[in-house]
């Protein structure tokens, strides 16, 4: 019979940092605007960023970049009510609308003269291209779409989580012997952290303006013209206070009407697992999870959904969860603030007329046929 071997002890990994990177300090967040809008993740993000620098005992600091009269100056102020110590600006014209190079030559231009340990961008579309070039450029480590940002006590390093193996193992990335630590992140996954309150005399800070001297004949790319997405306006899934979400447990196609209803009645969002997408049920932009949307409502509402990690990476940032399945045993029950255990079809519908009697309303049927084609 052969001996089990023993666990080899796990090794403290050791930085060795070139002389030149060791002056990086400060955590800086990228403040994503377009055309004058702020994209809410880099409030978000200014919050964790806060407490990461607190636990380094250094400045947070916001980038604002964009064309001057983009409300740059509104922006830094934000920066500085969500925490930031200094916030660095960028005004160019040739930063008017999003484009790849200008903005990665700003960003990397900056970071080379000031030097931050740590920075963070929203794992947005136009987040997501900004950073994944700057780490390019700069040579350093990027985690993408991370659930979690800590620090290493021992050795200041940025731990950055993020679901692996299609989501069903986490992994904690670190950027030994590069600076600095870059990581997206995706809006809705860290909470939106609360503003001063106006009895406390307004935060300020020190804005540093910053000239990464663009061109525009240099810039290959030309923007001819802007077309909003005509979708903009149409669901905002990750915003939502109330979500009702169905699976694959409704059966079919029509039973979906059941998951309308309800979210018609609590004037809620509807959402849905990937399977009940990949049914045709409903339209892929309705997609809660990893490869969905990240969601953090005050009720969420998941019918006939077993809950899938990828599934739950998602949704678990509800405050309060209601799962509605037949087996008792589903895995949703695991993480549910509440347990319905029964067929959805006949549950879901008792739940709407419950509420409706609670508040006093009957669900209607607007829209109905046209949202599930959709
Ligand atoms: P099922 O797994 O089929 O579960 C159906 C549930 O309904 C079961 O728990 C069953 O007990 C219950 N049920 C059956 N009949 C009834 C009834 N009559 N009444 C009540 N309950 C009933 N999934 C996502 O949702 N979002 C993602 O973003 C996502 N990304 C993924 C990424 C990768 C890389 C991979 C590999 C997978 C991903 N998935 C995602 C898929 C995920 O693994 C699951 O397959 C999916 O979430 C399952 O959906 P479901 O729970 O609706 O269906």
């Amino acid at each position: 019979m052969s001996e089990a071997k023993a666990a080899k002890p796990i090794k403290k990994r050791k930085i060795k940092l070139d002389e030149a990177l060791l002056a990086y300090r400060g955590v800086w967040v990228f403040i994503e605007s377009e055309r004058g809008h702020v994209h809410p993740v880099s409030w978000e993000l200014m919050g964790q960023g806060r407490q990461l620098a607190d636990q380094l005992g250094v400045e947070l600091c916001g980038v604002v970049m964009g064309a001057p009269g983009h409300e740059l100056d509104a922006h830094c102020n934000s920066t500085f009510h969500f925490g930031a110590d200094r916030c660095y600006r960028i005004a160019s014209p040739v930063l008017a609308d999003y484009r790849n190079v200008p903005y990665t030559k700003a960003l990397t231009d900056l970071v080379n003269t000031h030097k931050p340990e740590i920075l963070l961008l929203g794992a947005t579309t136009l987040g997501r291209d900004l950073a994944g070039s700057v780490a390019t450029t700069l040579k350093t480590g990027l985690t993408a779409d991370c659930t979690e940002l800590a620090i290493d006590p021992e050795d200041r390093c940025l731990l950055s989580t993020r679901p692996t193996f299609g989501g069903s193992l986490l992994c904690t990335i670190v950027t030994l012997n590069y600076r600095p630590q870059m990581a997206t992140v995706r809006h809705r996954v860290m909470p939106m952290p609360k503003l001063q309150p106006h009895s406390q005399p307004e935060r300020t800070g020190l804005v540093i303006d910053f000239d990464p001297a663009l061109i525009e004949t240099d810039i290959v790319t030309k923007i001819l013209e802007f077309i909003p997405d005509e979708l903009s306006n149409k669901q905002h899934l990750p915003y939502a206070e109330i979500i009702v979400s169905g699976g694959k447990g409704l059966g079919k196609a029509e039973n979906f009407k059941l998951v309308w209803d309800l979210a018609h009645l609590l004037g809620a969002e509807v959402g849905a697992s990937r399977a009940a997408i990949h049914a045709g049920w409903i339209g892929a932009d309705r997609q809660v999870g990893q490869t969905g949307k990240t969601v953090r409502p005050a009720l969420y509402i998941a019918a006939g959904i077993s809950g899938a990690i990828q599934h739950r990476v998602g949704m678990e940032g509800a405050d309060c969860i209601i799962a509605l399945n037949n087996d008792p045993n589903a895995p949703i029950f695991d993480f549910a603030h509440y347990a319905v255990v029964g067929d959805c079809n006949q549950t879901l519908p008792a739940l709407t007329r419950a509420f409706g009697q609670y508040l006093g309303k009957n669900a209607t049927d607007t829209n109905t046929a046209q949202e599930i084609a959709a």
